[in-house]
């Protein structure tokens, strides 16, 4: 078990599922899409699109690709 990253916010939170403990398997909230209250990761730092993010359940630390603000356009 990796230590909580010191930049790891409750204020700062991501709805992504977490690629080494999946907890949000089998909640309705979360596979409804809804801002779960039990299910939520640490945004740690983003690098344009690319979040930073730290599962309080089981520490893991890994990047996600959100596809979000990317301000590149093609052609
Ligand atoms: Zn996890
Ligand atoms: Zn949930």
């Amino acid at each position: 078990m990796l230590p909580l990253d010191p930049q790891a916010d409750k204020a700062r939170r991501a709805w992504v599922a977490c690629p080494n403990c999946d907890d949000r398997s089998g909640c309705d909230t979360c596979r409804q899409g809804r801002s779960c209250t039990a299910h939520w990761r640490y945004l740690l730092s983003n690098t344009g699109s690319l979040l930073h993010l730290q599962c309080p359940s089981c520490t893991h630390v890994w990047t996600h690709e959100s596809n979000f603000g990317a301000t590149r356009s093609t052609g």
